[in-house]
């Protein structure tokens, strides 16, 4: 049996449509940031246990880019929302 995922624009959808591009990550460093930065902005993720935002592309449906928030233990789903209804650059 499938998962489920509740996409904002679709409703329910099988989540095979989906596609995860990674966690919401840290704002971005200022161009003239030192290349240390930079590294671990781009490379380095966090491994968390529990609740972890995530950016899926609902690639076989709506086209839109969304946040998810997962659980990384049962990798049960709630809180949905479009993406471009976030504020950017606040540490979402
Ligand atoms: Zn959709």
């Amino acid at each position: 049996m499938s998962s489920l995922v509740k996409c904002p624009h679709c409703g329910l959808r099988p989540r095979e449509e989906f596609t995860i591009r990674g966690e919401v990550a840290t704002p971005r460093p200022s161009a003239g940031a030192d290349e240390a930065v930079w590294f671990d902005h781009v490379y380095l993720r966090d491994n968390p246990r529990g609740e972890h935002r995530e950016y899926w592309h609902h690639s076989g449906g709506c086209r839109r880019w969304l946040v998810l928030s997962r659980n990384t233990l049962t990798h049960e789903t709630s809180e949905v929302v479009d993406a471009s209804t976030l504020k950017l650059g606040g540490g979402a």
